[in-house]
């Protein structure tokens, strides 16, 4: 399906927003208070020792080796204090403590997501939905539906169009936009957010015509008399950018409340910020002082080459120095070597497969990369490098490895993001060296846009090294697992499908896209959790359900481990546990525990 990444620019979103779904988690957390306790049996506990939460009846797979299985867990000042059999945890109930039964259903530790651009995407839930749109008309359709309940004049923005539904060309044309808004400007992103689409009237506004010269890694896709065809690619969709209004910070906020309900109930309790995230640390914090942050945010900061001023290095520190508890941090910084495979930007050791001309190109000049991140890391800021082409991969390995040779931080933990092709020599220097492949199972599910645009690109020379997950951890890489959102959904459960099948849900192709590379499911919620928290420095507070770690947990619907491994992406998360607090219940869970039932 999918293709990594995401740009500088920021998306920005139409200035009239749509209704949230779902309640505040205020709401939630009261809900839960009333829909728990169902539990009859006498407190044992003392005030003093007793719990403030009892999860019990689960079918509990902790991701801690040592206790593999466990039926109960209790809570208390947002930590966990015991994991054991449900009668032996029972003993901590006092007067006042929650008990939440969970009828037998598997519950596991709260999920991290390890890549995200959360303003972005969060925006996004307020623009026109494209994620469910195949075709031309699909797109036509749900365009004008937006335009319709949004009257005026205003820009409608959407994203998450894919290259196929253009066919051939695989590039949109403005004159599909102008038939259903004309008077009106349209600009909607494709799912990548490499490139853009505008109708006439959002391209006059941005003042693109028949003159204006493509940007610096950028293309104004014309036609042959030169006229914009209104697809923009990579920078060019900056030229549009600049002149949509930006949102308020009230619509920040709307958003992100948006993006967070998103969030908790899909099982995601801790998220890493890939880009677009940074210069809005007070917006989360405001949200987490409201109790409204149901997710733990590590927030890098996004730079560009090419590369450090005095500025922005006071910028991280003070970033880092302001936030830094389990729920708010910083002192990471993102950068981007290369772009991605399907449009031939990813930059690789060898030409593409389906063009022997290009081999893509590196964003930074080499020397000046390693030097950047050396001297990152030598003030102890977590780097991590999107690279999804072999070359692209090399470099930020090498580089890494000078670093360290250079540097004497210690636990500097340097990840690389993607990872989408990797040479057979590259593939142990992960565990060699401590870098953290961080990367995005569902950017793998081998559809359409995989099989026929990204592996004609990549060639079957590269296939045995797509996304090689179990050759990276073979080699003692420790995987970190994430989404991309708003690339993909920011739900989970497609990715541990995908990283467990390497199919698509109705099984294709049939042996698997490299089935070598598949993980287990201990493997791929591993990779979610513990890696997740290892990828973050986190490891000794989160990740496994495990005494002394923060109270991070879900519910699900369903048994992982005894059902049909394609049916994994139907997951619901009946229960979101952030901190000892509930602060997601789904509607399923709150009528069967209304019921008293399962
Ligand atoms: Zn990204």
């Amino acid at each position: 399906m999918l293709r990594a990444l995401w740009l500088p620019g920021e998306w920005r979103l139409y200035s009239r927003s749509r209704r949230i779904r779902g309640a505040t988690s205020a709401a939630l957390v009261a809900l839960a208070l009333i829909l728990a306790g169902t539990v009859s049996a006498a407190p044992v506990a003392s005030p003093a020792n007793a719990a403030d939460v009892i999860l019990t009846s689960a079918k509990i797979y902790t991701v801690n080796k040592a206790q593999p299985w466990a039926e109960a867990v209790a809570v208390k000042d947002g930590k966990i204090v015991a994991v054991g059999k449900s009668s032996e945890v029972l003993k901590l109930r006092g007067a006042k403590t929650t008990v939440v039964d969970a009828h037998g259903h598997l519950a596991l530790p709260g999920f991290g997501d390890t890549h995200v651009h959360f303003m972005e995407g969060s925006l996004t839930l307020l623009g026109v939905k494209l994620d469910d749109a195949k075709t031309i008309a699909d797109i036509q359709k749900s365009v004008k539906e937006y335009a319709a309940s949004h009257p005026g004049d205003g820009w409608i923005q959407g994203m998450g169009w894919q290259y196929d539904a253009f066919g051939e060309t695989a590039l949109p044309d403005k004159r599909y936009l102008d038939d259903i808004v004309s008077d009106r400007p349209v600009f909607l992103r494709c799912f990548d957010g490499h490139t853009s689409w505008a109708n006439s009237k959002a391209l006059q506004m941005a003042g693109i015509d028949h003159n204006t010269p493509d940007p610096e890694n950028g293309k104004i896709v014309r036609d042959a008399q030169g006229n914009a065809t209104g697809a923009l690619k990579e920078s060019a969709s900056g030229l549009v950018e600049r002149v949509v209004p930006k949102p308020t910070r009230k619509e920040r906020l709307k958003a992100l409340e948006a993006g967070l309900q998103e969030a908790r109930s899909h099982g995601v309790v801790r998220i890493h910020s890939a880009g677009g995230d940074f210069e809005y640390f007070d917006l989360f914090d405001e949200l987490r002082k409201q109790g409204q942050l149901t997710a733990r945010f590590y927030i890098s900061y996004f730079l560009d080459p090419p590369g450090l001023t005095p500025e922005i290095i006071s910028s991280i520190e003070n970033a880092r120095a302001t936030y830094h508890d389990e729920w708010l941090s910083g002192g990471a910084v993102k950068t981007m070597l290369d772009g991605v495979v399907e449009s031939h930007t990813a930059a690789m050791l060898t030409p593409y497969a389906d063009d022997p001309t290009i081999k893509g190109k590196m964003f930074w000049e080499p020397a000046q990369y390693q030097a950047t991140v050396t001297e990152l890391d030598k003030r102890g800021f977590q780097i991590f490098t999107h690279a999804i082409g072999d070359a692209a991969v090399r470099l930020a390995l090498d580089s890494y490895e000078a670093m360290q040779k250079a540097n004497t931080t210690k636990d500097a933990r340097p990840r690389i993001e993607h990872i989408e092709t990797i040479t057979a020599e590259d593939i142990p220097r992960f565990g060699k060296l401590g870098v953290i492949p961080s990367m995005q199972p569902l950017h793998a599910y081998p559809d359409a846009d995989t099989s026929q645009v990204w592996l004609k690109a990549a060639g079957t020379e590269r296939e045995p090294r797509a996304f090689a997950w179990q050759s990276i951890a073979h080699g003692g890489g420790e995987l970190a697992f994430g989404s991309d959102w708003p690339v993909v959904t920011i739900s989970p459960w497609p990715g541990v499908q995908t990283a467990v099948t390497r199919q698509t849900s109705d099984g294709k192709p049939a042996g698997g896209f490299v089935p070598a590379q598949r993980l287990t499911l201990e493997q791929a919620i591993e990779a979610y959790t513990m890696g997740a928290a290892y990828a973050g420095k986190r490891e000794r507070t989160e990740g496994s359900v495990v005494s002394g770690k923060l109270a991070d947990l879900i519910v699900l619907d369903q048994d992982l481990f005894q059902i049909d491994p394609h049916k994994i992406d139907q997951t619901q998360v009946l229960l979101t546990m952030v901190g000892g607090k509930i602060v997601y219940q789904s509607d399923k869970w709150t009528a069967s525990a209304a019921k008293g039932g399962k």
